[in-house]
């Protein structure tokens, strides 16, 4: 191999005795430019002793196919196969804690990485982002439509059948506990807060000058059309609200 080459990246990569089909290695580039390209990453990753600290605190490694330590090794050594087979799955273990951040000799940020990782995925439409995110949905639809995520009283058994026996622990008397809250608006176990409408229409101009409603409609189009269509009958009220301000402000 030419080592005079300012370049990390190999020649030649691929695993022979994988069944997976190969990805054509423009693909495997792009992706990886995408990664490396992320302003956060050369704060993130400063090199690697392979010292497996990350991966001996992580949670994520005590119970899945996880670990850390292997996150940073693929994109440290520029392993683009490996890197795009880990974001099939692997990357969706992290739990985003940063216990790994805080350990590591080298001042890297593994689960930073994977947050960069995972952004990728999304914005390459990978399955694996999709099917992750699928489940959240519903959440992201209240978010985006209502401004508020999860009202209090939404969480309890009949909302989180998944949650199991875990539920009792959060089923407490949150009318009563929400009360001791000092802002008034969050003493309701209804709605989390008010979101008026001038601030719904700001919170989508944000969202579209972001890019996340197009990452949105890469990651699921049918959500992505229900949210324009509340986009557009919420621009379409506060027009109407501002047109009567402005015909209550010339009668005055
Ligand atoms: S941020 Fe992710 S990789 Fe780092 S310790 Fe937490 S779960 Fe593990
Ligand atoms: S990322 Fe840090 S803690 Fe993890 S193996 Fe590399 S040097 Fe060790």
């Amino acid at each position: 191999m030419d080592n005079s080459s300012s370049t990390r990246v190999q020649e030649f990569i691929g695993d022979p005795l994988s069944d997976e089909p190969e990805i054509d290695r423009e693909h495997l580039k792009e992706v990886f430019d995408d990664i490396q390209g992320d302003m956060r990453y050369d704060h993130d990753l400063n090199g690697c002793l392979n010292c497996g600290i990350c991966t001996a605190t992580c949670p994520a490694a005590h119970y899945y196919d996880f670990s850390p330590r292997e996150i940073v090794q693929l994109l440290w050594t520029e392993n683009l196969e490996g890197i795009y087979a880990a974001m099939q799955e692997k990357i969706w273990s992290c739990a985003q804690c940063y216990t790994c951040a805080a350990r590591c000799p080298f001042g890297n940020s593994p689960g930073g990485l994977v947050m960069i990782m995972r952004e990728a995925a999304i914005k390459h439409g990978m399955d694996s982002a999709k099917s992750v995110l699928r489940p959240f949905s519903r959440v992201m639809l209240k978010l985006i439509s209502t401004g508020n995520q999860l009202a209090p009283d939404m969480i309890n058994a009949d909302h989180f059948p998944d949650w199991g026996p875990n539920i009792s622990k959060v089923d407490a008397p949150l009318d009563l506990l929400r009360q001791a809250i000092p802002m008034p608006t969050l003493n309701t176990t209804k709605t989390a807060w008010e979101v008026n409408l001038k601030t719904s229409v700001e919170l989508f101009t944000i969202w579209e000058e972001t890019g996340v409603l197009d990452q949105l409609e890469t990651i699921d189009e049918n959500l992505f059309d229900v949210i324009e269509d509340f986009m557009e009958e919420k621009r379409e009220d506060l027009e109407d609200w501002e047109e009567e301000q402005e015909e209550d402000d010339d009668d005055e």
